[in-house]
């Protein structure tokens, strides 16, 4: 019940109530004692009675005193903490350290069982969930600004997971995502064998059912903690969504049971990763479809380039060693102008997959031209760039190919040039010799390997 309001005031309310109730005392009192069976004559008097309001009057006054001095402060402590939380909110910046206005300088301490004390709890809550909000305000900014600004996968990734693991209870993670119908791993951080982890059921079964999973104690998962290598108390499984498709997965491990702060986080992460994931995708695919020839799905020449480029430098910093091959098919016109363009095709192909069935891990190979290729190999020595070499030649001689019940057989002719053996200045004299190792390998009759060192060692022969 509300008494009807006087003035703008609810204190000054009181004031005027509680006097008007001491003067009603005040002027029923001296009735009151005529009841009681005090004489009229002792009671009616103007002493008497101006003495009664008076007394009606200071009761009214020392109660509002009281009211001031017990309630007062209590609504003016919370009124205080409410203008600084105000303060807290509309004047800083939101810095994760602003939003956690701790202990006194926010919180009241709830004192009574009465609507103080419920009002000082409901404060307490809601200063709380304010922080809460401002906790995923500070990391929703961080996270947009990480996501939108990494359009590598890799970036991508290791950003994604450096906040997960900061702003959740999880200490460990992974980014797998699902690549030409394998999963691979994209990231890790803590994961014992990361890489294995991408075959695991559990995150297969998170793909196909497009749900988070939350396994207790999972069994082959283990997380590399300061000292030792434990297993997680709890790991979730995390799909990322983009238009109803599944692109990959987050693998989250927690040494303790993961609370609902940390899965709402999660899955506010969650929301985002999609959309840059899937751009991320995107452009990895375009910058390979950029960098792979389309007849033979092995890096073209610029991009052949740029890797020879890397690899020398690679070289000049470890001081290994470095191969460089240049193949040729033999009168490939011929085999063009009798059996057809189609067949050409086919004969590269095949060339292709010989060559890549005699490289090491590491070993690139780009079509360098129409029927022409360039091999690199980092860290082989000049018996390595033989070896390899003459296999290649032999397995390509060996070959034949299939046109109508007819089979036909082609050669290859290959040049190679090997650093340090043979010293060059950058990656394009290389290039340069081992084209002159090759060219001397057709003058020779063709089917045949030539080192960039006969040539040193037989200047005559040697042509540009
Ligand atoms: P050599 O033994 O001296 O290397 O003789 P060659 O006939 O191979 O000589 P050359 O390297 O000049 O010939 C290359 C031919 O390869 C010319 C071109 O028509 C053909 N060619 C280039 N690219 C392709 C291709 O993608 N497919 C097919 N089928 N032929 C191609
Ligand atoms: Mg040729
Ligand atoms: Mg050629």
């Amino acid at each position: 019940m509300h008494m009807p309001r006087i003035t703008s005031k609810i204190f000054t309310d009181q004031f005027l109530w509680m006097v008007t109730l001491g003067l009603v005392v005040g002027f029923i009192f001296p009735p009151f004692m005529i009841l009681l069976g005090v004489p009229e004559s002792n009671v009616m008097t103007p002493l008497f009675y101006t003495a009664s309001l008076m007394a009606g009057f200071f009761m009214g006054i020392m109660n509002f005193g009281l009211v001031h001095f017990v309630v007062r402060p209590h609504l003016k402590e919370l009124a205080d903490r409410m203008k600084l939380i105000k303060e807290t909110v509309n004047d800083k910046t939101y810095q994760e350290s602003d939003a956690h206005c701790m202990g006194d300088s926010c919180f009241i301490e709830a004192v009574s069982d009465d609507e103080f004390g419920d009002s000082a709890r409901a404060f307490n809550e809601m200063v709380q969930a304010l922080q809460s909000a401002h906790e995923v305000e500070y990391v929703y900014t961080n996270f947009s600004k990480a996501l939108s600004s990494n359009l590598e996968l890799d970036g991508l990734a290791k950003d994604a997971l450096h906040l997960l693991i900061e702003h959740t209870m999880c200490s460990a993670g992974g980014l797998y995502v699902e690549y030409e119908g394998e999963m691979k791993m994209v990231y890790a951080q803590g994961i014992v064998d990361s890489e294995q982890l991408a075959q695991h059921a559990y995150i297969h079964q998170a793909m196909d059912d497009s749900r988070i999973e939350r396994i207790t104690l999972p069994e082959n998962i283990q997380v590399d903690g300061l000292l030792t290598r434990f297993r997680p108390q709890e790991v979730v499984i995390v799909p990322i969504l983009f238009k109803q498709r599944n692109l990959g997965v987050f693998v989250l491990a927690s040494p303790v049971h993961i609370d609902e702060p940390s899965l709402s986080m999660i899955n506010m992460f969650r929301q985002g990763m999609g959309l840059a994931l899937n751009n991320a995708i995107a452009h990895e695919s375009l910058q390979r479809l950029a960098a792979l020839d389309g007849l033979t799905n092995i890096y073209n020449r610029r991009f052949g380039l740029k890797r020879l480029k890397e690899e020398f430098k690679r070289t000049q910093r470890n001081d290994s060693p470095l191969g460089v091959l240049m193949i040729d098919i033999d009168h490939f016109k011929k085999i063009n102008d009798t059996y057809g363009h189609l067949l050409g095709d086919k004969a590269i192909v095949l060339v292709t997959k010989t060559i890549l069935g005699t490289l090491r891990e590491g070993d690139v190979l780009a079509r360098y031209g129409g029927e022409e290729f360039l091999v690199i190999l980092p860290g082989a020595s000049e018996q390595n760039c033989w070896n390899t070499a003459e296999r290649i030649r032999r397995l390509v001689e060996d070959s034949r190919l299939k046109i109508n019940d007819q089979e036909i057989q082609f050669t290859v002719s290959l040049g190679y040039v090997s650093f340090p053996q043979n010293q060059v200045g950058d990656e394009m004299e290389m290039l340069h010799h081992a084209d002159q190792a090759l060219y001397q390998a057709k003058e020779s009759g063709r089917n045949k390997v030539v080192p960039y060192s006969d040539l040193i060692d037989e200047p005559n022969s040697q042509s540009a």
